[in-house]
This record gives structure tokens, C-alpha cells and sequence, in this order.
């Protein structure tokens, strides 16, 4: 693989499953045909064995995120596969790279339920929250497309989010994120102070000195599975600036774009750059559904597998996304990074994308005419052969 900077995995722990649904996912929608499975052993296992194998041979995987296609928490084997992770990271010898950071990405429904919570403690396993809004009507639209349900369903949520504030006061908890997502800009914008006014309010009296955000800045149509017109790309540089490195209530915060997860910095982008034929900022990285598949992120029926963990390398894996051409899930898809637009940042960004799609294009067609010479080479030697005999 060409790719050299440190790479992320997306785990699919539940595929298709969830007890929400959110407005801007495909899960639990009529259209959606994709999977519904809970992930095998063999799976997650396959997944470890592969990480550490890599990492030995100088592969960085940063940070693998249990989030994907359905609620983690729902499978049965949840603890379990918490403990499997956890006695990666425990295990961990390999002095190349640094074990990566393991998390668990929750609507938090069931946080609260018992012996959810205990696996992240014991196995240092970032727990992430996804919070879009702390106002009742907001949420229940959000998560259910039902502003009645929302009071009902925050009443379950937030007693667990108490607690988990409560262990990262402790230090029993290694970090503790909220994901102010699905991000449904026109609602989580003006609902945000009071967000920002609760958690912090919340934290306080918990003894907690410093909340995480982090903010999405696109919305997708999950490649055109959901009807999505939300087309701009939102920075929040508005709300950075009020907020980032503040302290409200007391309790300072701080905020971050999700594309800084997964790209610590330009260098990072121009890598991306620099190793796809088309860098594309969602498929750059991996995403495991549950069989193994490894797909792009929108790519949530899982409908265009390239190659899958239990027979493929992470180096060839990621060989497979770097050739990778836009294709038919990208037809539908709001997220083209060749056709964004928003902010400048945007813009330029898919200028670059086009750029490389028409590089790619170029070398594709004179390797293609360099195989006809090649051919008429042949055809020509082998006319010569005939004659000398
Ligand atoms: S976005 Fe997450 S919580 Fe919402 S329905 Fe989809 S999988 Fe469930
Ligand atoms: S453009 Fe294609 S590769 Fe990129 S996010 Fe959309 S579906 Fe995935």
C-alpha cells in the first residue's frame, strides 16, 4: 500500500440493528436492504490478529472505532468483545507503533442498562456519546422522527451519561467524548448553548473539569439511500470561537472537527492525496461491516464490498480502496468529495479531487495504450517467429 499515514477502522460491531431510528440513517428505513447482523467471533477476532500483525510490520492503526451501522451495545456478545479489545491493548509488545485507541460509539440508550458500562472500564475503551441536542422536542425529531418521543427516550439516556461523568471524574473512565451527532445543522445550531449549558452544568456537579465535542460539519445522504437535501459543508467557526477552549459553568470545553480524528493534520490529507485515485475523505479509512466487508463509510447496505478482513490483509485492504474509482454507490452519494461545496476549505478540497480523478483517467489511458503497444509488440514477434520457421 502506498498510504503512510496512521489509519482508523470503523467497526461495524452491529450491522443494520439499532433501537433508534435517526433521520439522517438509513437503519430501520423501508428502503434499506443492506444487512442485519450482529458480528461473528471469527470477525472481531480476525480483525485483532490483523491489527497487531500489521502494526509489527509498521503499519500505525491509530484508533479503532466500535461505531458503524447499528447500536454495539445491542449485541450479545458486547462484553465479551469489549474484553477481546481490551486484551489487545493489554498485550500490546510491539514497540514499532503504539497500540491504537479503542472506542465505543453509543446513542446511549443503553448505558444505563446493567454491566453496559462495566466493559469500558476495565478494558480502557474510549466511550463516545452521540448527543445531538439536550432539548426534548429536538431530540425525539432527530433520533425517532418524533418530537413526543424525545423526553421519554433523554430520560433513559441521561442517567447514563451522568454516570459515565461521574467515572471520568474518577479517572476510572480513560476518555469520554460526546459526538454532537446526527448533525442536523438547522436543529443542533441554535439548540447548542443549551447543550453546552447542560453538559457543562451536569459535569460540574459531577466533578468534572473538562468536557470533549466533536462536531460534524457534513451531513450524508448514506450514498443516496435517505433523502437528504442538506448539501453545505458547516465549519461551526462561529461556535469554535465562542466555545473552544471556554469555560462554561465552570467546566472548560473542548471541541473538534471528526475529520481531526481521523486526519491529525494536512499532512495527512496530502498523503490521502498523494496514495488514492480518488481521495475520497470517507473511504480513506476503514470501515469493517459485520461479515467483514470492508466498505466505504456511506456504503451502509453494504452493497459495494472491496475485499473483506477475514481474507484480506489491512495492507491489502487498503491497496483495494486506493485504486478504488467512483463508482455506483458514489452516483447517489451527497458526500462526492469532487462536488462539495460549503466552505472554502470545501471547495478547494474538491477541486484537488478532480484533479486526481483526471490524473488517474490520464494514466489509465496511456497504461491501457501502453498494453496495445505491448500487444501489437507481441503480435509481431510472434509473425517474425512464424517466418523464421
Ligand atoms: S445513526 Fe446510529 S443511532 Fe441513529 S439509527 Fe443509525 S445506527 Fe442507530
Ligand atoms: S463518493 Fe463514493 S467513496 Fe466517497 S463517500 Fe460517497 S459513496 Fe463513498
Amino acid at each position: 500500500m502506498k498510504t503512510r499515514r496512521p489509519i482508523s477502522i470503523n467497526n461495524s460491531l452491529v450491522h443494520g440493528i439499532c433501537n433508534y431510528s435517526c433521520r439522517l440513517c438509513g437503519i430501520n428505513k423501508a428502503g434499506y436492504s443492506g444487512p442485519r447482523e450482529f458480528q461473528p467471533y471469527i470477525v472481531t477476532k480476525t480483525l485483532i490478529q490483523r491489527v497487531v500483525k500489521s502494526a509489527e510490520s509498521g503499519i500505525h492503526v491509530r484508533y479503532i472505532a466500535n461505531s458503524g451501522d447499528g447500536e454495539a451495545t445491542l449485541h450479545p456478545e458486547f462484553v465479551q468483545r469489549m474484553r477481546m479489545f481490551g486484551d489487545m491493548l493489554r498485550e500490546w509488545d510491539i514497540s514499532a507503533v503504539p497500540p491504537p485507541e479503542v472506542s465505543v460509539v453509543t446513542n446511549g440508550l443503553r448505558l444505563n442498562a446493567p454491566g453496559i458500562m462495566d466493559p469500558f472500564l476495565f478494558n480502557n475503551i474510549s466511550l463516545i456519546i452521540s448527543l445531538p441536542t439536550i432539548k426534548p422536542e429536538s431530540y425525539g425529531l432527530i433520533m425517532m422522527g418524533d418530537g413526543n418521543s424525545g423526553e421519554a427516550l433523554l430520560s433513559k439516556v441521561l442517567p447514563g451519561v451522568e454516570k459515565a461523568m461521574e467515572y471520568r471524574a474518577k479517572g476510572q473512565l480513560s476518555k469520554l467524548l460526546f459526538h454532537i451527532s446526527p448533525p442536523e445543522i438547522d436543529i443542533i445550531r441554535p439548540d447548542f448553548p443549551e447543550t453546552i449549558d447542560y453538559l457543562t452544568t451536569l459535569a460540574g456537579r459531577k466533578g468534572l473539569g473538562e468536557i470533549e465535542l466533536v462536531l460534524f460539519p457534513a451531513t450524508s445522504n448514506r450514498s443516496g439511500l435517505i433523502r437528504n437535501s442538506v448539501v453545505r459543508v458547516d465549519m461551526y467557526k462561529d461556535l469554535f470561537r465562542r466555545y473552544n477552549g471556554h469555560a462554561v459553568n465552570g467546566v472548560n470545553i473542548r471541541m473538534k472537527l471528526v475529520l481531526k480524528r481521523f486526519f491529525s493534520g494536512i499532512g495527512e490529507i496530502a498523503d490521502l492525496v498523494r496514495s488514492f485515485r480518488f481521495p475520497c475523505l470517507w473511504n480513506a479509512n476503514f470501515f469493517i461491516a459485520a461479515d467483514g466487508s470492508s466498505i466505504c463509510c456511506n456504503d451502509q447496505s453494504a452493497s459495494n464490498p472491496l475485499g473483506n478482513i477475514l481474507y484480506d490483509s489491512i495492507d491489502t485492504l487498503m491497496q483495494y480502496k486506493e485504486q478504488y474509482m467512483p463508482g455506483q454507490i458514489c452516483a447517489g452519494c451527497n458526500q462526492r468529495p469532487d462536488r462539495l461545496k460549503g466552505s472554502p476549505e470545501a471547495v478547494l478540497f474538491s477541486s484537488i479531487v478532480r484533479f486526481s480523478i483526471w490524473l488517474a483517467a490520464i494514466r489509465n489511458r496511456s497504461s491501457a495504450s501502453g498494453d496495445s503497444i505491448l500487444k501489437e509488440k507481441e503480435t509481431l514477434l510472434t509473425k517474425k517467429d512464424t517466418r523464421t520457421e
